[in-house]
């Protein structure tokens, strides 16, 4: 790479001026903010966490900001204790150590995506997608794999969530302040490094921001520009916008601009991954360069195919979007110019059936049609997409046409609590990059009984502590009652058997059958000891049958004796996330199949212990064993919708009442729940290896990117 313009200097200069807004014996925190790493190394955490455990709070867990707001007192304290000199200078040793053991190559994978979820302090994701491609970065880098991350820079990131008293979600936006993230304008001579699109016939400028997360390198893209008009600013304003024509200008701004961004920067990527279909358009900024220099229509598709590898999330056919013709072509009427081709040809592209003009056009075959390699998500995701898009790549297995799968995964050292890593770290050395296979796995065998429950109760009970305070002033702040929002704190117990359910609130997830019973659930709430349950996640902006099935859920809650065992959080984002799986014993997942790509919270809460009751849907499809957690509804056919949700939600209850509630309260001799802890052993050994991130990006570099890892920049 050309190290003058793809943000190297801009981020020793920045790294600088904030280093020397710092005593010199802390000067090193600079560098340590400035790049992700430190969020998977929790003993750098919690130096940030110390220097002011509020002030960390309150900026939301941005380092950057800390510092920079971190008063002359605050600081000249910590630089006085020699102790926590140490600490730091022991980061800054492992950092260094960490890069340079890690010198990466000049011709890095691209992965491209709509939404990255690095850390909670980065505000440009929604939900599990941009999770997944934060957890791919991080597990990159720690191989030692090169990979830049594209994607956008938004100005209000993603919506923040309010729950009114009758339970209804209200949405409000939040402006990010750019020059207080972890994150360096790229410039070149001076001024910003800019590339231009062409949207609605104007040249819409686009700036680049970058973020480094261990050697992987995260660019953001922006439209905010001073040169460019007001309506063109809006393209990077918010994720997902609910305006199609914003959604296909953001959509090219990734994708055009995402490509033109790595060339003004000098970088030349050996593959262009597309992460799901939002980053499509770079297959025809490639396939537009190759056609510029003089290659024919099928040449330069050969080509782009050769260097694009494509990953779909989603087998819900209305999550596959697609747009109509007339709206493609006046967002972006150059494109066919620019191409030196008819509308024809492009739109074909698009159509699952390029001669049925009627059809409107998709990202999702645009990419399938672009990409020489395509796969989805878990075994059973691969079955479905293999089938939904089998006019474009024929089905048979194996085929080079087809679509193969890479399970999802999670970045363990993300992910799983201080706790068990001491503990890991004592039984299970190399833990935390191992293999697939190694036989470091088999030491989990070992963990003793009484420290797996010694770190499940430590864990239950720091979550206990959390949901207190939170549900009470949320409560509060609904209007609700003293007396009620109280019961919140009084309900809930460190002891008491505790479930999980947090990810987005969409109506194929049936949040609805737990409160489809409410006096079975009452009566389990309320039971002694019974048990309590969590619930986060956000239904989005637009979806109203989804913020319905919230509502419902705070009426249960109006049971009495429930009132303080149903806890509604709001805010679900990546830090509420890990604590939620961190402390919950059982994580409930209830998809009705198959319309669960993956998922993968029940991935992050079996890394931390916990048991799992799901559907057999996604990861669990594959990962499901008795034994090692429990599945609702069998493995029955599919069902009329409303049969299929009696028969779960009774599988559902029924599991709970006579298998789960006695393997968590029966206790042995030493006081032990052995059985459970059994379980929880046995999970940990054969699903914590498989649903590593490092068993991912092994598969995708092996399977995925293998044959053009080693080819060098052909781009
Ligand atoms: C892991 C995660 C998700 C995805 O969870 P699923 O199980 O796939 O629904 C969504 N949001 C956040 C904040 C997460 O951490």
């Amino acid at each position: 790479m050309v190290s003058g313009t793809d943000g190297t200097r801009d981020a020793e200069r920045t790294i600088g001026q904030l280093a020397r807004h710092l005593p010199p014996t802390l000067s090193a925190l600079a560098s340590i903010a400035y790049n992700y790493w430190w969020a998977w190394q929790p003993w750098v955490e919690s130096l940030f966490e110390r220097i002011s455990p509020e002030r960390w709070s309150r900026c939301g867990m941005n380092p950057v900001r800390l510092l920079q707001e971190a008063g002359h007192e605050e600081l000249e304290r910590l630089a006085n204790d020699r102790e926590f000199e140490a600490v730091v200078a022991r980061a800054d040793r492992e950092l260094r150590t960490y890069l340079r053991e890690r010198p990466g190559t000049t011709a890095p994978i691209a992965y491209m995506c709509a939404e990255f979820g690095i850390h909670r302090s980065l505000p440009f994701y929604a939900g599990g997608l941009g999770v997944l491609a934060g957890d791919l970065l991080k597990a990159a880098s720690d191989q030692g794999l090169a990979m830049v991350g594209v994607g956008l820079f938004y100005r209000e990131g993603s919506f923040h969530q309010h729950i009114d008293a009758s339970g209804w979600q209200h949405e409000y936006w939040q402006s990010t302040d750019s020059d207080r993230l972890p994150a360096v304008l790229v410039t070149n001579d001076g001024r910003p490094l800019t590339v231009h699109v062409s949207i609605h016939g104007r040249d819409v400028e686009v700036r680049v921001w970058r973020v480094d997360a261990g050697i992987s390198r995260l660019y953001l893209l922006d439209t905010e520009s001073a040169a460019n008009a007001p309506s063109d600013r809006w393209i990077t304003s918010r994720l997902y916008v609910g305006n199609r024509e914003v959604r296909i200008a953001q959509y090219a701004v990734l994708g055009i601009g995402g490509v033109r961004a790595l060339r003004a920067m000098g970088i030349a990527p050996c593959l262009v991954h597309l992460n799901e279909g939002h980053a499509a358009l770079a297959a025809v900024e490639l396939l537009r360069e190759r056609l510029r220099d003089g290659s024919s229509w099928e040449e330069a598709a050969a080509h782009v195919r050769s260097r694009v590898a494509f990953t779909t999330h989603t087998p819900v056919a209305a999550g596959n979007e697609t747009y109509s013709a007339t709206e493609v072509r006046s967002v972006l009427p150059d494109l066919p110019e620019q191409l030196g081709a008819g509308w024809d040809a492009l739109e074909a592209l698009g159509r699952t059936d390029q001669f049925d003009e009627a059809e409107p056009l998709g990202l999702t075959p645009l990419a399938l049609r672009l990409s020489g390699t395509a796969n989805a998500v878990s075994r059973r995701h691969g079955e479905v997409a293999r089938a939904m898009w089998r006019n474009i790549r024929p089905e048979a297995p194996g085929a080079a046409e087809s679509i193969s799968y890479v399970t999802n995964a999670v970045h363990l050292p993300t992910w799983i609590a201080v706790e068990w890593q001491d503990l890991f770290d004592r039984y299970v050395p190399g833990w935390r990059t191992a293999a697939l296979g190694s036989e470091v796995w088999g030491m989990i065998g070992r963990l003793p009984d009484a420290e797996i429950w010694a770190v499940r109760n430590a864990l239950r009970t720091r979550l206990a502590r959390e949901v207190r305070s939170r549900s009470v002033s949320e409560r509060l702040g609904r209007g609700e009652g003293v007396r009620y929002a109280e019961s919140a704190a009084e309900g809930w117990r460190d002891d008491v058997l505790t479930l999980g359910f947090a990810r987005r609130i969409a109506t194929y997830k049936r949040l609805y059958l737990i409160t489809s019973r409410p006096d079975q659930a009452a009566r389990l709430l309320g039971g002694n000891p019974g048990l309590q349950i969590v619930i986060a996640g956000r239904a989005h902006p637009q979806d109203e049958p989804a913020k319905a099935t919230v509502q419902q859920l705070f009426r249960l809650n109006q049971v009495p004796g429930v009132g303080g065992r149903g806890v509604f959080l709001e805010e679900y984002d990546l830090d509420l996330a890990r604590r939620l799986v961190q402390g919950c014993d059982l994580w409930v997942n209830l998809p009705r199949p198959p319309r669960e790509a993956s998922g993968t919270s029940g991935m992050k809460s079996v890394v931390n212990g916990g048991l799992q009751i799901s559907t057999l849907d996604g990861w669990w499809a594959e990962a499901y064993r008795p034994g090692l957690g429990w599945a609702v509804g069998g493995a029955e056919e599919h069902a009329p919708d409303e049969e299929e949700d009696r028969r779960d939600t009774e599988s559902f209850f029924a599991l709970l009442e006579n298998e789960i509630l006695p393997a968590f309260y029966d206790r042995d001799a030493a006081g032990l729940p052995s059985r459970w802890i059994a379980m929880i052993r046995a999970s940990m050994q054969e699903l914590l290896p498989t649903f590593s991130a490092t068993r991912m990006i092994m598969d995708y570099r092996d399977l995925i990117y293998g044959p053009t890892l080693n080819k060098g920049a052909a781009m």
